[in-house]
């Protein structure tokens, strides 16, 4: 099968884990962690390092610590993938010449994710609410069914919030075309309402860490003053966790439903390039836009685009979307944050501030049409897919 007809997708599932299984998850996370130290441990002291010595160590590890035989072999030599990953990632940092190259940091107890993975599909089996790895002799109950129907090839599993989940990634064949109704859409990000679209649609912005963020705020302030790895730290720390989870599934389930919106009704899409890092510089924008989740946003649009066969362009960041006058083209350099309503001193229209950026958003689609299947940058525009 030709590569261009396969895409990966995750299914992220919620476990419903017996106290036994339990038991057995918090062992492999526990087992998973401790191949990765060592094996780093060990690395540490050499100059050089070298996967298949590492591959080999884990079957000395296996031999020293019997305990390591309760779990996977396959799970542990994934924790050694891991490591070959971040040190590959902190060899390319050093050759880029990076300031802080990040050496591989070890995995400390009670602060690192647990979490551990089997990336071979013979070593776990997921179907109708049921979960299966590898020397567990009992099934997982799952919350969700599988969503996909697909070949699973990877499975992750880890702790949040005192809850178990499980990634499962699915090699799927890639969706046959189905064209949308309307041809193209700008949508312009804000932080008043979260997306303005050209048609005049509009979707608000809950912009749920503000609501929490005093709470969350007084909860940091009460952290700190507790002594590190007491139990009340402990109590708190997982308060502060939960109330993050909470707000990130409330914004989740916003943006899933603005994306699907779009991808669904229109054949291209244009968005703004907002370089969410260099906005959070400006400290008064960061947290509203932070808040809303502007990189959630575009990250979980391109890979919908992408399975929906959705042209999705993202305009440059430079290209002027709010201040050039969606009706006769002028170029209004005044125009600051503040002014919410765009009113032309050329051709005298007045409208919306996000909708006329929607607008001119939109009028990029249309210049990029002729091109469509070109997969090409065009100025000012770049393609994504
Ligand atoms: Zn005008």
């Amino acid at each position: 099968m030709n590569n261009a007809d396969v895409i990966y997708r995750a299914h992220v599932v919620e476990l419903r884990p017996t106290p036994n299984q339990v038991e057995f998850l918090e062992k492999c996370a526990s087992h998973s962690r401790f191949v990765y130290n060592r094996t780093l441990s060990f690395f540490s002291g050499h100059p050089i390092w070298h996967k298949g010595v590492a591959s080999f160590l884990l079957t000395k590890l296996r031999q020293d610590f019997s305990f390591l035989n309760e779990t996977s072999c396959a799970m542990q030599q994934c924790a050694v993938a891991d490591l070959d990953t971040a040190f590959q990632h902190f060899f390319r940092r050093v050759k880029s010449g990076a300031k802080n190259p990040g050496f591989p940091k070890f995995k400390k107890r009670f602060r690192a994710k647990k979490s551990f993975s089997y990336r071979d599909k013979r070593r776990f089996d997921f179907n109708e609410r049921r979960l299966r790895i590898e020397r567990l002799k009992t099934k997982i109950k799952t919350r969700q069914k599988p969503r996909f129907d697909g070949v699973a090839i990877e499975c992750t599993i880890f702790e949040r919030v005192g809850k178990w989940f499980a990634s499962i990634v699915y090699k799927l064949d890639a969706p046959k075309f189905i064209p949308a109704r309307q041809p193209s859409v700008g949508v312009d990000l804000g932080i008043k309402s979260f997306a303005t679209l050209s048609t005049g649609e509009v979707f608000a912005n809950i912009r749920p860490l503000q609501r929490q963020a005093k709470l969350l705020a007084k909860r940091q302030r009460q952290l700190a003053k507790k002594i590190a790895g007491s139990n009340r730290y402990v109590k708190l720390k997982k308060q502060i966790a939960e109330l993050h989870y909470y707000v990130s599934m409330k914004r989740k389930v916003i943006i899933n439903e603005i994306t699907t919106y779009l991808v669904r009704n229109f054949n291209t899409i244009v968005i703004e390039d907002l370089a969410v890092r260099n906005m959070m510089k400006n400290r008064r924008l960061a947290k509203a836009i932070g808040d809303v989740g502007f990189g959630m946003f575009r990250t979980i649009l391109t890979y919908k685009a992408e399975a929906a066969k959705r042209k999705l362009v993202v305009a440059d960041r430079f290209f002027p979307s709010s201040k050039t006058c969606s009706n006769c083209g002028i170029i209004d350099d005044k125009l600051t944050l503040s002014h919410r309503q765009f009113n032309c001193n050329s051709c005298g229209i007045s409208l919306d501030r996000d909708l006329n950026a929607a607008y001119n958003l939109n009028t990029l689609a249309q210049g990029s049409e002729e091109s469509l299947n070109a997969h090409k940058s065009l100025s000012p525009c770049a393609c994504v897919n």
